[in-house]
């Protein structure tokens, strides 16, 4: 996973966000991975169904900080990364 600089509210957050895992590199694969941060930085919760699939969360699970939010309309659609 690449390491994208942004600002990470607390250590489960910075933990969680990061691919820690040797034996899985996707991280909807890893049953340890617990957050995803999609190509918009939107913060999501992976769902282990098998898929890849996750729930888009406003707040942060563990401190409870207001993630930074995507406006869908202001996502411009390809590019960005
Ligand atoms: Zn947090
Ligand atoms: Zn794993």
């Amino acid at each position: 996973m690449k390491r994208i600089k942004r600002k990470i509210c607390c250590e489960m957050m910075e933990y969680n966000t990061t691919n820690h895992c040797s034996v899985h590199t996707n991280p909807f694969e890893c049953p340890d991975c617990l957050i995803y941060i999609d190509k918009y930085n939107r913060y999501g919760i992976i769902i282990h169904d098998g898929g890849e699939s996750f729930v888009l969360i406003d707040y942060c699970p563990w401190c409870g900080t207001k993630l930074p939010s995507v406006d869908p309309k202001k996502i411009k659609l390809p590019g960005l990364r």
